[in-house]
């Protein structure tokens, strides 16, 4: 077969792969573990080694699957990491969006682009990599739950730790148009819930309106909002170059004349640096537990205040070098760096000192759209950068 016919081949068995995966509906928070074990029976079929980690209920999966090194030379392993989870559909598709629909060189359908089309290069192009005489460990790591404030990366990376794989080169292939992108914003959420006691309006002082009290607790995180602003670093390669801050929504009352006993705030930061997430939380727990809390059970002493952390992803921090980002400048020829303003597990696995770039097809305009889709080519870009890194991990 001539190397033509070859890399035609790949690149069905990519689109094929990317056809199957789509129509495994896991959106965030659902079960993920008939995709894990389509996955799975694909790499193991090739001779990888596997282990899963899981959630508490034991429903949504990790994968952590290696091919092994056939000549070690202490070449650092290569980690190639996606996510299993989609965004939500609503309505408005042109067509069904867990069937991928081949139209003018575009595969349409959940998760295309974001991001079970870099999964699907990378199984489309295991075969080669076990066939080859590998030089370094090749890891495929597949988590759930990136889109719910990466859920499901943690439990991972907890077990990498204890495996002791932690000196590495992973390749995040969130949708970068194959750009690499080496730095990013931390994001954290977190939902502020407020109990008070419940009343008639016209006797307020009887009552602890918790919508007054988140109310108050909206206003001092603006007033930090600002603060941020004065604590940006001053070489910052963000925009904008500060931590931002946004109130999503407040949640509470039920009637005009009803003192509102419960209330939430669903709230955000983007921090710049990790020491911003540090001094925000430490900031808005203090006027929380010290000002308003008190106030409240002055009245009614059940009254209570509770930051329920809905997720704390990491920050990507930029390196002056970066092993990760000079293996893709090697093989693409780009040597641009650019940061986004999105957040990916990049900086999870950066923590624990493996060298990280987010590097994959299709455009991060698609995600989480109506009739999201990748551009074909994207995908053969993707296989050309798989097959680079098969030769920087062969010994001839
Ligand atoms: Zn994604």
């Amino acid at each position: 077969m001539s190397t033509e016919n070859n890399s035609e081949l790949l690149y069905k068995n990519s689109v094929q792969i990317l056809t199957d995966l789509i129509a495994f509906k896991t959106i965030s928070g659902q079960d993920n573990s008939s995709l894990i074990d389509y996955c799975d029976d694909i790499l193991k079929k090739l001779g990888a080694t596997s282990f899963r980690t899981y959630d508490d209920e034991k429903k949504r999966v990790n994968l952590f699957a290696s091919l092994k090194a056939k000549n070690s030379n202490n070449k650092k392993p290569i980690i190639l990491s996606g996510h299993t989870d989609v965004v939500p559909v609503s309505k408005g598709w042109s067509s069904d969006p867990f069937t991928a629909t081949i139209k003018g060189g575009k595969l349409y359908g959940r998760g295309s682009c974001d991001m079970k089309g870099f999964i699907a290069c990378t199984l489309a192009y295991a075969p080669i990599y076990s066939k080859s005489n590998l030089n370094r460990d090749i890891h495929f790591s597949f988590t759930f739950d990136e889109e719910t404030a990466c859920q499901g990366a943690p439990i991972l990376i907890e077990e990498l730790k204890r495996r002791k794989i932690k000196d590495g080169i992973c390749i995040i292939g969130e949708p970068t148009n194959m750009k690499i992108i080496d730095a990013h914003k931390g994001c954290y959420e977190y939902t502020t819930y407020f109990k008070g006691l419940a009343g008639h309006s016209s006797a307020p002082h009887k009552g602890v309106s918790a919508v007054e009290y988140a109310s108050r607790y909206v206003n001092k995180l603006i007033e930090l909002r600002n603060k941020l602003k004065s604590r940006a670093p001053k070489d910052s390669i963000f925009d904008p170059p500060h931590s931002t801050l946004s109130i999503g929504g407040v949640f509470g009352g039920i009637a005009h004349n009803v003192i509102a006993d419960k209330c939430h705030v669903n709230w955000e930061t983007r921090p710049v640096v990790k020491e911003d997430g540090i001094f925000l939380n430490q900031e808005i727990d203090k006027y929380a537990n010290e000002i308003l809390l008190p106030e409240m059970k002055k009245i009614f002493p059940n009254a209570s205040i509770e930051k329920d952390i809905i997720g704390e992803i990491v920050g990507f921090d930029r390196e002056d070098k970066s092993d990760a980002c000079e293996l893709i400048s090697s093989l693409t020829g780009d040597n641009s760096r650019q940061v986004v303003s999105f957040g990916t597990e990049a900086g999870l696995f950066q923590e624990i000192g493996i060298s990280t770039v987010v590097c994959g097809p299709g455009s991060i305009d698609q995600a989480h759209k109506i009739d999201e889709f990748i551009v074909l080519d994207e995908l053969k870009k993707c296989l050309n950068l798989l097959d680079g890194i098969k030769v920087k991990s062969i010994t001839n």
